[in-house]
C-alpha cells in the first residue's frame, strides 16, 4: 500500500480522541500511519488534563469494537438505558426508554458513558500495539506544504515526514486548518460549562437526566461505581460564563449545595468527588473540510455546543467515513489523497456536521432562557414529540448515531461492519 518514497499513507497532526481513533481504524487496516501530537501521553493521562466524560453512541461504539478498543473499555462503561428531559420551571418530562427502539437497535443501549481519560488510554495501547502506527507524543507538527502527490510536515524536533495524505485532527483551533488558510464560521455561547463528578446515596440505575435551566443545561450522565462503591455521575453544568468564576471559587460546602439544589431529591445526598474543571462553549464550522492532500477531521473540522453530547460522535463519524474512503482507494491501488477522495469526503461529511450544528444551536436557543412565548413554544414542542411514537423513536435512533442526518448512508463502521 506504501509507495517507496514515501514514509507514510497517512500522517495525523493531533493525537486527541479523534486522531487517535482514526489511528487505530487506518492501522487495524494495514495502513502505515504516524499521529503525532504536542503533548506527551502521560501528559493527556493526568487527572488535571480532562474531566469529562463521553457519552458514547452505540454508532460510535460500534467503531471502538471494531479498531479493537472497546473490549479495553468495556468495564469502565456505563450503559445509558433511559434519559429523560426535564424542562426546568414546568412539570413536564420527556421519557425515553431504550426498549422503545428496541426492534432496530437489537436491545442495546442508547450509548455508554465512558471517561476520557480510560478512553485516551484505551486508545493509545490500542495504537501502540499495532507495528504499522507510530505514535509521536510529545511532538508537534509545525508547518506542511503539499507537492505533487505528496505531502511533507515540518516536526518540532526539525526532521521532516512525508505522506500521501495529511490529516488535521488538531482540535477547533487546529494550526493545520489556519495554514492551509481554512476560514471557519461560528460564535461563542457566553456559556461555560462546568464539568464534575458527584457521588450520590442512591444508585442511578442507567438512568441520564437532563434539566433545561434557563443559564443551561444541566445533565446528570450516571457513571460506573467507584472503586470503593460509590454510586457516581458525570455532571455538566451549564452557566453563564459570568457567573461561573464564582461558582469555581466557592468552597466545597457551597457548591455542593448548589449541586444538590440542581439534582433534587432523586438520588438522595450528593457531593462533589474531586476537581471542578470549566470549558467554555462555542460553535465553529470549518468553511472547507478538505485542502490539497489535507483532510479535516473532529473539532478540527466543527465543534458543537454539548447539549446532546454529540461532538466526539460527530467527529467518531467524520473517522469512520475517511477511514473507509482510504481503505476502499488503498484496495484499488489508488491514490488516497487525491481531489477525488477528498471530494467524497467532504461531501459525506458537510451535511451532517451542519445539520448537527444548526439543531445543538437551537436547541440552546430554544431551551437557556424563560422568555414566555419560547417557554411556551418549547412545552408545546416537548409534549408533541412525547406523544407521537415516531417522532419520539427518530430523535432516539438519532441520538445512538444511527441517522447521519438527510438520509446520508452510515459509514460501514459504525454500522458494526468491517472495513
Ligand atoms: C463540556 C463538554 C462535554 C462534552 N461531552 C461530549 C459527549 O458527551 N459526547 C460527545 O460525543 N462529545 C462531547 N463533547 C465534545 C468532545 O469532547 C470533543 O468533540 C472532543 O474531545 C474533540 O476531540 P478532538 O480529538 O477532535 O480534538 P482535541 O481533543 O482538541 O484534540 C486535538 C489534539 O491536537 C493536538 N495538537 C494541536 N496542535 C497540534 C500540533 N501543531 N501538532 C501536534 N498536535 C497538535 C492537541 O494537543 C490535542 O491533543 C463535549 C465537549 C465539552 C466541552
Amino acid at each position: 500500500m506504501t509507495n517507496q518514497k514515501t514514509t507514510d499513507d497517512v500522517l495525523i497532526v493531533g493525537g486527541g480522541l479523534a486522531g487517535l481513533s482514526l489511528a487505530a481504524a487506518l492501522g487495524h487496516a494495514g495502513l502505515r500511519v504516524t499521529v503525532a501530537d504536542r503533548d506527551a501521553p502521560a501528559t493527556q493521562l493526568d487527572e488535571g488534563f480532562d474531566g469529562r466524560t463521553t457519552a458514547i453512541a452505540f454508532g460510535s461504539q460500534r467503531l471502538l469494537t471494531e479498531i479493537g478498543v472497546w473490549p479495553r473499555l468495556a468495564a469502565d462503561a456505563e450503559p445509558i438505558r433511559e434519559i429523560r428531559v426535564a424542562d426546568g420551571g414546568s412539570s413536564l418530562f420527556l421519557h425515553f426508554d431504550h426498549r422503545e427502539v428496541a426492534p432496530t437497535t437489537g436491545g442495546a443501549p442508547f450509548g455508554w458513558i465512558v471517561e476520557n481519560r480510560r478512553l485516551r488510554r484505551a486508545l493509545f495501547e490500542r495504537v501502540a500495539e499495532l507495528a504499522n502506527v507510530t505514535h509521536l507524543a510529545p511532538m508537534a507538527i509545525e508547518d506542511h506544504a503539499a507537492e505533487g502527490e505528496t505531502v511533507t510536515a515540518r516536526l518540532a524536533d526539525g526532521s521532516t515526514r512525508r505522506a500521501r495524505l495529511l490529516v488535521g485532527a488538531d482540535g477547533r483551533l487546529s494550526p493545520t486548518r489556519e495554514r492551509a488558510g481554512i476560514g471557519t464560521i461560528g460564535w461563542p455561547y457566553r456559556q461555560t460549562a462546568i464539568v464534575c463528578v458527584a457521588g450520590h446515596e442512591k444508585p442511578h440505575d442507567g438512568i441520564a437526566v437532563e434539566h433545561f435551566l434557563p443559564p443551561g443545561p444541566f445533565a446528570i450522565l450516571p457513571m460506573t461505581d467507584g472503586a470503593d462503591g460509590t454510586h457516581r455521575s458525570s455532571i455538566v453544568w451549564t452557566e453563564r460564563s459570568e457567573t461561573v468564576e464564582a461558582l469555581l471559587a466557592s468552597d466545597q460546602a457551597a457548591f455542593d449545595e448548589e449541586l444538590q439544589r440542581r439534582f433534587g431529591p432523586h438520588l438522595g445526598a450528593v457531593r462533589t468527588l474531586g476537581r471542578r474543571f470549566a470549558y467554555k462553549l462555542s460553535l465553529l464550522q470549518a468553511r472547507r473540510f478538505t485542502a490539497p492532500r489535507l483532510a479535516l477531521v473532529g473539532e478540527a473540522a466543527h465543534a458543537i455546543h454539548p447539549i446532546a453530547g454529540q461532538g466526539l460522535n460527530l467527529g467518531m463519524r467524520d473517522v469512520a467515513a475517511l477511514a473507509e474512503l482510504i481503505v476502499d482507494h488503498a484496495r484499488l491501488g489508488l491514490d488516497i489523497g487525491s481531489p477525488t477522495l477528498l471530494s467524497a469526503y467532504a461531501r459525506r461529511r458537510r451535511v451532517d456536521a451542519l445539520a448537527l450544528s444548526a439543531a445543538t444551536d437551537l436547541l440552546d436557543r430554544l431551551f437557556s432562557n424563560d422568555i414566555p412565548p419560547i417557554a411556551a413554544a418549547r412545552r408545546i414542542g416537548l409534549a408533541a414529540v412525547g406523544q407521537v411514537p415516531s417522532l419520539k423513536r427518530f430523535f432516539m435512533r438519532y441520538a445512538m448515531g444511527q441517522r447521519a442526518g438527510a438520509g446520508l448512508d452510515l459509514p460501514r463502521l459504525v454500522r458494526g461492519e468491517k472495513l
